[in-house]
């Protein structure tokens, strides 16, 4: 396994970053989670948009250009001869002293990493996920804005350990309002009376990559779609409740805080939405 870091491919036992790389002393960075469908990167540039942004949010810049960028995760998929996976993208402040401060790191770590992804069993996807509401509150503004993909997930974790705990597959989130805002990991929708919807963003979700590609399907399906605040009263009385990411691709809930969502199993918009998407996955990639 080749791993592009810091300007040179090297192999996993040699893939070393400092232990004064404040990603590691502080989680001061960015990153990025990419599919690779049939030698593909989906959504290549949305991704790097993202990351991008993020870096400018937390004022830390990336040493390689956004051509430059796309060229290394190319190369990296080649090196390892990758048709199908994932590349982690991580942009650390880099190496500094034990002090905060950002200037003290002159040279961002950048590493490109490809794996094979452990996704979800096919049957997963017919069945659905159980998953259960958490305590922890989607963080809003400043640094912990949902919109910087940063290396601060641990609020996430907290998530997943609460998910954990009650056996679940999955956690939803809300935010101080106790308004819907995404899962542990992914964007979150609901669909009722054949209706789709998703929350904004602004409430506190990710702009996941997956998710707008969802809306942009459920628009070229003839679903009617409006992004809108919902509570778990709307969740527990949805029809269909699927979550959407990079990873998880389009999965439904079967079963949220023990009612049973709908038929109890992926319903059929869920189901239609997460073939479109699988078609859809090949076509839309930069080689
Ligand atoms: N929400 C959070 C907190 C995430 O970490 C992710 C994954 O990147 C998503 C949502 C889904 O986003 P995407 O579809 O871009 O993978």
């Amino acid at each position: 396994q080749w791993i592009y870091l810091d300007g040179e491919f090297v192999t996993k036992e040699n893939a070393k970053v400092s232990v004064f790389d404040h990603g590691f002393l502080y989680g001061d960075g960015i990153f990025e989670g990419i599919r690779i469908y049939e030698g593909n990167i989906f959504k290549c540039d949305e991704h790097l948009e993202r990351l991008y942004d993020s870096a400018k949010s937390i004022d830390l810049v990336i040493p390689l250009s956004f051509e430059e960028m796309r060229e290394v995760m190319a190369e990296t998929i080649r090196r390892n001869e990758m048709r199908n996976g994932y590349i982690r993208l991580v942009v650390s402040r880099g190496a500094g002293n034990l002090g905060l401060d950002p200037r003290r790191c002159p040279k961002p770590t950048v590493l490109v990493i490809v794996e094979q992804l452990a996704i979800y069993s096919e049957e997963a996807y017919l069945k659905g996920l159980r998953a259960v509401s958490v305590s922890q509150r989607r963080n809003l503004p400043d640094a912990l804005n949902p919109k910087i993909k940063s290396l601060n997930y641990l609020n996430n974790i907290l998530v997943k350990i609460q998910s954990n705990l009650a056996e679940a597959d999955e956690a939803i989130m809300l935010n101080a309002q106790g308004y819907v805002t995404e899962g542990s990991g992914d964007n979150i929708f609901l669909v009722k009376k054949g209706v789709v919807y998703t929350p904004p963003c602004y409430l506190g979700a990710l702009e996941g990559i997956t998710r707008l590609a969802i809306i942009e399907l459920c628009e070229k399906l003839g679903y009617k779609l409006k992004e809108e605040p919902f509570t778990m009263h709307d969740v527990y009385i949805a029809d269909e409740v699927f979550f959407t990411g990079t990873a998880a691709e389009v999965i439904a809930a079967r079963e949220i805080d023990g009612r049973v969502i709908g038929e109890g199993h992926a319903g059929p918009i869920t189901l239609k939405l997460l073939e479109e998407f699988r078609k859809a996955v090949t076509q839309d990639g930069y080689k």
